[in-house]
């Protein structure tokens, strides 16, 4: 149980509505219940990767929105929409009107691919290409051409999963998701005949998690396959007994992959490990990747000299993700988060979340990073009299900007559930200025 001290009536600035930001603002909430939170999201728009990241087709996961409603509903936590801290207001200002700021606001941006022929058209990061199809407005015109042949998807994580699912499902099997409308018109006439999924490393060192693999397996128009001679017997004892329990698992779903007949659906997803990206292939777009194949030697990966080559029309790297550097906070090091000590980045200034903690972990990771950042600061944050809220909204009116509050938001979520297609929850908006007119009460349809 928390312990309520003198940070009695602090005013607390959370920068980022997605889970991280969310579980802060429940866990000092609770902690201290008459201090005032404010809930700063750049988009109109609050979940951050519930919305935006997690697959359109996982609609369990995404309904953790509804514990967020409530918080965001608790009396002393406001919802602030359509703000860029860094942008609209500096971080700097920010900090002048609250006792302390938590920065919750991810990693929304691709780690490179850092190979040549990366920038070639039609090669995107994993934070495009999941953006692009969950509607996010920063992505709504990337415009990806699916009109041929091969796709690679790189890494063997969840995101690579979730990516080369969504491209290998029909649009019956789409219906009952809230992928963007644009996406699925899309992806209703793509023409793509095999999806390559490509690990550096092996199948038993893939990230996968057994669920998503199995569903792979279950899908209608395309066949999930692997090669035997890629496979393990079993798992090895240099293994804990409850990863060789998970390993195992994931190594029974790629061996019924490897029993699969390839021609018993129209489109083939296949597993590849042990290669790595060393070349984009192609003139005015992508032709082709080029592999080295690889070997696991303890933890390293080393490359065996032998080069092969996928033919593709599209490339999706989802090998990681890495900070926005728009706060101008100072990001150290090369792991892809803000440098702190145990959540404290300077006096004032906390960061909770894969900010800290890279992109990694699940969705309720970030319920204890929010709780342990709530003890911290009220161990650590005098209140001092700053303003909070009624501050900042002063600085909006002197630089006329519209900020979204929770009903702005429940008025576009309504419009967006109002405008779904049959058996879809919700037709997302996609641009940033429809979901402020239906704010102001006008009219709109999503695009
Ligand atoms: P991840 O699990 O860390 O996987 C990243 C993959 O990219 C790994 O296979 C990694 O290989 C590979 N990689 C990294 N750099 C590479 C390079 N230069 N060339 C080739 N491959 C490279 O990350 P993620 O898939 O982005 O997922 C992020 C987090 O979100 C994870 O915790 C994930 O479980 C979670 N998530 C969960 C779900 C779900 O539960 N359904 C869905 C989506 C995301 P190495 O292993 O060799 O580094």
């Amino acid at each position: 149980m928390l312990q309520q001290n003198a940070a009695s009536g602090l005013k607390i600035a959370i920068v980022g509505a997605g889970p991280a930001g969310f579980y802060a603002a429940e866990a000092l909430a609770a902690a201290c219940p008459d201090c005032e939170i404010t809930l700063i999201e750049r988009l109109p728009t609050p979940y951050g990767l519930i919305r935006s990241g997690v697959a359109p087709d996982h609609q369990t996961t995404k309904s953790i929105q509804n514990t967020f409603e409530r918080i965001a509903r608790l009396d002393n936590i406001r919802f602030v929409g359509n703000v860029e801290i860094g942008g609209d207001v500096s971080l700097d200002e920010l900090r002048r009107f609250y006792d302390g700021v938590v920065l919750a606001c991810g990693a929304p941006l691709d780690a490179p691919l850092g190979i040549p022929g990366d920038n070639l058209p039609e090669v995107y990061g994993a934070a495009q290409f999941v953006g692009w199809y969950n509607g996010h407005p920063d992505f709504a015109e990337l415009n990806p051409r699916l009109d041929g042949g091969g796709v690679v998807v790189i890494g063997n994580g969840n995101v690579a999963i979730d990516i080369a699912r969504v491209l290998s499902k029909s649009p019956d099997e789409l219906a009952n998701s809230d992928i963007a409308h644009h996406a699925l018109q899309r992806l209703s006439v793509a023409d793509l005949s095999d999806v390559h999924i490509v690990g550096r490393r092996g199948p038993v060192e893939a990230k996968f998690t057994t669920a998503e693999l199995q569903e792979l397996g279950e899908l209608q128009t395309t066949v999930a396959l692997a090669d035997a001679a890629e496979l393990p017997e079993t798992i090895g004892e240099e293994f804990s007994l409850r990863d060789r329990r998970l390993k195992n698992k994931n190594l029974e779903c790629f061996k019924a992959f490897a029993q699969a007949d390839p021609m018993s659906r129209a489109r083939r997803l296949r597993f590849q490990f042990n290669a790595r990206p060393v070349q984009v292939l192609g003139d005015d777009r992508v032709e082709a990747v080029r592999f080295e194949r690889t070997r696991v030697v303890g933890e390293a990966v080393e490359g065996t000299g032998e080069i092969f080559e996928i033919p593709c029309s599209l490339v999706v790297y989802a090998i990681g993700y890495r900070p926005s550097p728009m706060l101008g906070v100072n990001l150290r090091g090369t792991d892809n988060r803000l440098q702190s000590d145990a959540g404290r980045v300077a006096p004032g200034l906390y960061v909770v979340g894969w900010l800290k903690r890279g992109p990694s972990g699940k969705i309720g990771t970030n319920r204890i990073d929010g709780e342990e950042i709530a003890k911290k600061i009220i161990a650590e944050v005098d209140a001092s009299g700053r303003t909070g809220f009624s501050g900042l909204e002063k600085l909006f009116q002197e630089r006329s900007l519209r900020w979204t509050d929770f009903d702005d938001w429940k008025a576009i979520e309504a419009a967006e559930v109002a405008a779904a297609l049959m058996g879809a929850p919700r037709r997302k908006f996609v641009r940033v200025d429809h979901m402020l007119e239906v704010c102001r009460k006008i009219p709109a349809t999503p695009a």
